[in-house]
């Protein structure tokens, strides 16, 4: 059987954010890993700008969407449709909202595939395919196989690739979906990551996502993986918490091992915002001294910043530029608070009648979808445009990794 694995790209900025702090998507090369060699696989990641293929003489479709991109996933599929195909559709989107995207699709796919993709692939054969698949237990990472660099090459990407090393998060901040959609955090051996590193390496792949959203949670994981990375001399970048400032023996496994910029989610100079997130552990007060005991180990740190928040005033947008000034973030990314369905955020917003909007094209970070608590939309908005113009004149200053 031939299956096309789609991501589904409506060319979005939230989109490009995801294009740019990473290497390939996680889903289509989840899904292509875990496909048995007698299928024949095509990708596209409409992320980096490729085209879906409507020529395709693929048996099985499979779209995967977050949800700015969920019209463009029912585009493709509706084109697809009509020839005839079987579609099945995964990803953030599909899983938070799985009456609208049902309407779209044979089947839908739930939760980590790896847990049941060969069933669907045999049922896809068979003729016996369900409308639903879903799993509710952790994929054991130890059954992970890597992901394939001979479809689509590493080279669109840059050469920056990005391998797992664990998913999910054991945190539960409200905003986001990580903790939602993962059962539970789990790690991959180490030995696996080692042995898919040596072929990146040897393949020409120079920069090296190590995939997690909590990359140093689990000390004593943290320092082997570190200890045993180092010697393939690779680049590495990964996203954690604030946390690894407090322990020089990771910062100096981190910066042996080739660990060159660290992605922190910063959020906000706000402690009240922190707090009402449940992300108390990220301390603005100790930002500058965390920053610089970072920094001083050969790393760039990159900061995610929010805007939006219940605690937020019309203030904050100049208080957060001065605070990323003051506290020395290499790279500033900053966003408009997205209540993406699916995450406590939106049940909040949703049940105080706060949400202006559920045209999912919206929720791409351009745009204001919820009226703010203590701001206009207007102000939120202004604001946004306000922070997008001055950081560009900061970033003058900053210095780029991928220029
Ligand atoms: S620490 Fe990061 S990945 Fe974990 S729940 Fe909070 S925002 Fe999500």
């Amino acid at each position: 059987m031939k299956i096309y694995l789609i991501k589904a790209s409506a060319g979005s900025d939230y989109s490009k954010y995801k294009a740019e702090t990473g290497g390939p998507p996680q889903n289509i090369f989840a899904a292509a890993a875990a496909t048995p060699k007698q299928h024949q696989i095509e990708m596209c990641d409409e992320t980096i700008g490729m085209k879906t293929d409507f020529s395709s003489d693929a048996d099985l479709i499979v779209i995967f969407m977050s949800t700015p991109d969920a019209y463009r996933a029912y585009e493709i599929s509706k084109r697809f449709h009509d020839k005839g195909k079987t579609i099945l559709f995964g990803g953030l989107h599909t899983q938070f909202n799985q009456e609208e995207a049902a309407g779209f699709a044979h089947a839908l796919i739930l939760g980590e595939v790896e847990n049941y993709w060969e069933q669907v692939l045999q049922d896809v054969e068979n003729n016996h395919l369900k409308p639903v698949y879903e799993s509710h237990e952790a994929v054991d990472l130890a059954n992970l196989n890597p992901y394939p660099t001979d479809i689509i090459s590493p080279a669109e990407y840059g050469y920056t690739w990005s391998v797992v090393v664990t998913r999910g998060c054991p945190f539960k901040c409200d905003f986001c979906l990580v903790h939602e959609f993962f059962e539970s955090f789990t790690l991959r051996p180490i030995e696996h990551i080692v042995e898919e590193l040596k072929h990146l390496k040897s393949i020409g792949v120079e920069w090296v996502e190590l995939h997690s959203d909590n990359l140093t949670y689990n000390k004593a994981y943290a320092l082997e993986l570190f200890e045993a990375i180092a010697p393939i001399g690779l680049k590495f970048f990964g996203e954690t918490t604030v946390l690894i400032a407090r322990d020089i023996e990771l910062l100096v496994a981190a910066q042996k091992a080739g660990v060159k910029a660290i992605l922190l989610g910063i959020e906000t100079p706000s402690v009240e915002a922190l707090k009402a997130q449940k992300k108390s552990f990220v301390k603005p007060a100790k930002m500058k001294e965390y920053l610089a005991t970072i920094r001083a180990h050969d790393m760039e740190v990159w900061g995610d910043f929010l805007f939006g928040f219940d605690e937020h005033t019309s203030t904050i947008f100049d208080e957060t530029i001065a605070f990323v000034q003051d506290i020395g973030v290499d790279k500033m990314v900053p966003h408009m608070l997205i209540p993406f369905p699916g995450s406590q955020t939106f049940r909040n917003l949703d049940s105080e009648g706060r949400i202006l909007t559920k045209d999912w094209s919206e929720y791409d970070g351009s745009h204001v979808v919820y009226q703010p608590k203590q701001m206009s939309v207007a102000e939120l908005e202004e604001g946004m445009d306000y922070v997008w113009r001055k950081t560009a004149k900061i970033s003058e200053k900053l210095k780029y990794l991928f220029g």
